[in-house]
């Protein structure tokens, strides 16, 4: 990402925040600090008004800082808020927005501390994150590649397993190659789930050993070069019972009848009822327990989520996930998720890998 495109992000916050009504930002969380500066160290403010603009990190970051933005960095001993102070009673603002959903309650104790009397906090959320959420073709590209990483991981690691084999072990493996093929890390923590766990949406990896004719759920992403990506594919060692061919075989419809209806204009809700209406078909709707997907980018759950009844309108160059579950108690669950590009005419799916049921 270019200088250019950092100060270009930084003009329409400005535009935004003009809108608003805000004299001035303070930005803290650090996803929208690397989405505005391109800094990608773990301490860091930074504010912003009309005429200018401070990053505010510690010394270790002093050199990084420098070579990653073009800010201004404002390197701070001691409290992190102290030179901000300094500089709101300067700028003479009357009021200071910040990252209401963002901030630790620490942390806005000690700001309503820094800040001049006079000048009025004004809590709000999702302001970058509105930014955030279209992508542009540079960013589609980085989740294009992270999602490229994370199916070539996924092909390398399937080799491998063999009964016997621990969840733990097969997350590692997977979180290895992940990283071997370019990833900088697992982009959340890797979920591998065998036989009746895998009726657990979000199972962490256990010493549990896989058997022949089981279930096995794998749910990773690739964080790389700061954009994430997010696969769920299914796999069988041996051969399939018919109970969990049907149920892959819903879960699959479901999921093709959900990218089908992805589409710019399109509202995020009508993505969600498109799956549910296909497991309603199938009887499964109530076991369909949460949303059909969620945004990504420079974290693994932005906005918009394709939630029931969600209004919110989609747009090309947003990137989501569509990813419908059924999950039945003491037998398992089947998730197939992709992460896809929303277009004018439709999507692009990114993430490659196969979505039959894989048997081994
Ligand atoms: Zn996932
Ligand atoms: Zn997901």
């Amino acid at each position: 990402m270019s200088e250019q495109e950092f100060s270009l992000r930084r003009a329409r916050l400005v535009g935004l925040l003009r809108q608003e009504g805000f004299d001035g930002f303070l930005v803290s969380a650090l996803a929208n600090i690397r989405y505005l500066t391109g800094f990608t160290g773990s301490s860091a403010f930074l504010f912003l008004d009309a005429e200018s603009e401070a990053l505010f990190t510690d010394p270790r970051y002093e050199i990084q800082a420098r070579e990653q933005t073009g800010c201004r960095v404002r390197v701070q001993r001691g409290s992190p808020l102290t030179g901000l102070g300094r500089l709101l009673a300067r700028r003479g603002l009357r009021s200071l927005a910040f990252e209401s959903a963002r901030v630790p309650h620490s942390t806005y104790l000690a700001l309503e501390k820094a800040v001049p009397a006079g000048i009025r906090l004004a809590p709000t959320a999702g302001l970058v994150e509105r930014l955030r959420a279209v992508k542009s073709p540079a960013e589609v590209e980085h989740i294009r590649n992270a999602a490229r990483t994370c199916s070539a991981a996924f092909a390398e690691t399937v080799r491998k397993i063999r009964p016997g084999i621990r969840e733990w072990d097969l997350a590692a493996e997977l979180d290895h190659q992940m990283r071997r093929l370019g990833a900088e890390r697992p982009a959340f923590d890797t979920i591998v789930a065998f036989g009746p766990r895998s009726a657990l949406p979000h199972a962490q990896p256990s010493g549990r050993a896989l058997r022949a004719n089981e279930l096995l759920l794998i749910d990773m992403g690739a964080m790389q070069a700061g954009y994430a990506s997010d696969m769920t594919r299914m796999v069988w060692l041996g051969r399939p019972s018919p109970r969990a061919r049907r149920l892959h075989g819903a879960v699959l419809e479901a999921q093709l009848a959900a990218l089908d209806s992805v589409r710019a204009g399109r509202a995020a809700g009508a993505v969600d009822a498109s799956a549910r209406r296909v497991l309603r078909r199938h009887h499964l709707d109530d076991r369909f327990i949460h949303s059909t997907g969620h945004a990504l980018g420079l974290e693994i759950h932005e906005s918009p989520r394709l939630g029931r009844g969600d209004k919110t309108r989609l747009e090309a160059g947003m990137v989501v996930t569509v990813e419908p579950g059924v999950y039945i108690e003491n037998f398992g669950g089947v998730r197939i998720e992709d992460t896809v590009a929303v277009t004018s005419s439709g999507c692009e799916i990114l993430t490659p890998a196969s979505k039959e049921l894989l048997v081994l």
